[in-house]
């Protein structure tokens, strides 16, 4: 019998239970106190104060399942089969007490001994000047070295910033070749889905200084983190997340919508991954307390919904369906989120009202896009296309095309927005808007890049568009 993703979460909770952890609900994705951060990506995030010791955590091993938005990695969503901008992360954490021999053997008897994943398809990454861990692996807890593989800071060193830090052991999943990219330098880190990391290992050993070096802990911390939806699909032998049990009910549900049969056609598949993931993070966003806006996390939240609509009308579907496909994410995960339950109503009023505000424009949004994109054919200009950034703005601002949507639009053509135009615009609106409103400050723009680059530093794809000031549409 497959485990069920629930069935994995629990495992995981218990068995960290059993090596001494406190189990902790999940934190709400809107951090707290954390100007840094703009959306919870990770499960050490919501615990930062414990790591810092600004505040005494409830006890010194803590385990949790933890709600995580990914916004860098959109694009990928649909495309590979390991990425969602929503998923759960799991995780084991100390707080200045056990490290890391005791991490890594636990890791490794709850993967080969809990979940039974055999030996022969797991693959550990190391940071290249981490002779501890290596030493750990082969030598305490029995890992073959030449499945070790040592890899730079890019990949296996974690740090944001100034404070505390240290390298990482990644373990991987070999979903065998036929998963693969065919290349012949295909190897653990390779793009594809062949290798798929399932599990970081965070060793905080070190507290980087204002001069750049770093000074080593007293009291070193563990913080790991384990994609949940990922673990599923390694164990339930599946293609991607998208096939994993609870998911799968909602993927069914947009293809039901659609009318359309799920594995026939690869640019509707993508376009029905990128429907309910779209659909799970913003159900889970709402749920949080996020209003849809043009700034912050409203914004992410409207890229999200609108996104989602254009794929839906990509895929045939007419009018508003998103709100009602918010049941089936709800009816999925209630069971682990009871709070969904009740806020179900409230959910789906504000899906709704947003796809209706999007249904009124988004025609004609479309129809301005198609145009040029008729044109350009027209005059056979294949390169060096400029979309204006007044039409940019145009669609922005009368026809409620988040800027990234219509920036993604474009690009699928090979064409390019004329951003300086843009932001122009943009600032030009700025200046009327100030002119005009006792703004409210935000005060947290600066540091939303530094911190989100940190988890993703090679796909984050920008955040102008927060910049903007509040405006409604
Ligand atoms: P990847 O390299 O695959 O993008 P990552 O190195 O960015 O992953 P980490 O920051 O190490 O991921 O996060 C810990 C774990 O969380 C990953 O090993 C993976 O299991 C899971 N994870 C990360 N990003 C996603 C995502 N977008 N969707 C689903 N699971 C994810
Ligand atoms: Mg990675
Ligand atoms: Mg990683
Ligand atoms: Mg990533």
């Amino acid at each position: 019998e497959k485990l069920g993703l629930n069935e994995i979460r629990e495992k995981y909770l218990s068995f960290f239970e059993s090596k001494g952890h406190l189990r902790l609900p999940s934190f709400s994705l809107v951090p707290e106190n954390d100007p840094s951060l703009l959306l919870i990506n990770a499960g050490m995030a919501p615990l930062k104060p414990y790591f810092t010791g600004r505040q005494v955590p409830p006890k010194k091993r803590v385990t949790t399942c933890q709600k995580c938005i990914r916004t860098p990695d959109i694009e990928r969503v649909g495309k590979t089969a390991r990425h969602g901008t929503f998923f759960e992360m799991l995780g084991n954490f100390s707080f200045g007490d056990y490290f890391k021999n005791d991490a890594t053997k636990w890791a490794w008897e709850f993967v080969t001994k809990v979940l039974n994943m055999p030996v022969d398809k797991l693959w550990v990454t190391i940071y290249e000047d981490d002779d501890e861990a290596f030493d750990i692996w082969t030598k305490n807890v029995g890992v073959s070295p030449d499945r070790i593989v040592r890899m730079g800071k890019e990949d296996n060193f974690w740090e944001i910033g100034t404070g505390p830090c240290g390298p990482c052991s990644e373990i991987y999943f070999d979903r065998g070749p036929e998963h693969g990219c065919g290349s012949p330098d295909c190897k653990v880190g390779c793009e594809c889905d062949r290798y798929v990391e399932f599990w970081n290992l965070v060793f905080t050993q070190f507290e980087k200084q204002e001069d750049g070096t770093y000074k080593k802990l007293d009291h070193p911390n563990i913080d790991t983190g384990m994609g949940l939806e990922r673990i599923a699909c390694i164990m339930q032998g599946v293609l991607s997340l998208f096939d994993v049990d609870t998911i799968k009910s909602i993927r069914d549900k947009v293809c039901e919508m659609a009318g359309v049969e799920y594995g026939k056609d690869p640019q509707t598949d993508v376009s029905v991954r990128v429907v309910t993931d779209h659909i799970r993070s913003t159900v889970f966003l709402i749920s949080d307390g996020v209003n849809v806006s043009n700034e912050g996390r409203g914004y992410v939240l409207r890229r999200l919904l609108r996104r989602a609509a254009r794929h839906g009308k990509l895929l045939g579907i007419n009018g508003t369906f998103l709100y009602k496909l918010a049941d089936t994410v709800i009816d999925a995960s209630e069971k682990a989120y009871p709070v969904l339950e009740e806020n179900r109503e409230m959910i789906k009023s504000k899906i709704k009202n947003e796809e209706e505000r999007f249904a009124q424009t988004i025609d004609a949004g479309f129809s301005i896009l198609n145009s040029f994109l008729d044109d350009k054919l027209l005059d056979n200009m294949e390169k060096n296309t400029i979309f204006s950034g007044n039409d940019a703005f145009k669609l922005y601002d009368t026809y409620g095309f988040p800027i990234d949507l219509t920036r993604e639009i474009l690009a699928e053509r090979g064409i390019e927005i004329d951003e300086e135009g843009f932001n122009r615009e943009m600032e030009a609106q700025r200046q009327r808007a100030r002119a005009n409103a006792k703004m409210t400050e935000v005060g947290w723009e600066d540091t939303i890049a530094d911190a989100l680059s940190n988890v993703a530093p090679t796909d984050f794809v920008g955040y102008d568009s927060l910049e903007s000031e509040a405006k409604i549409i």
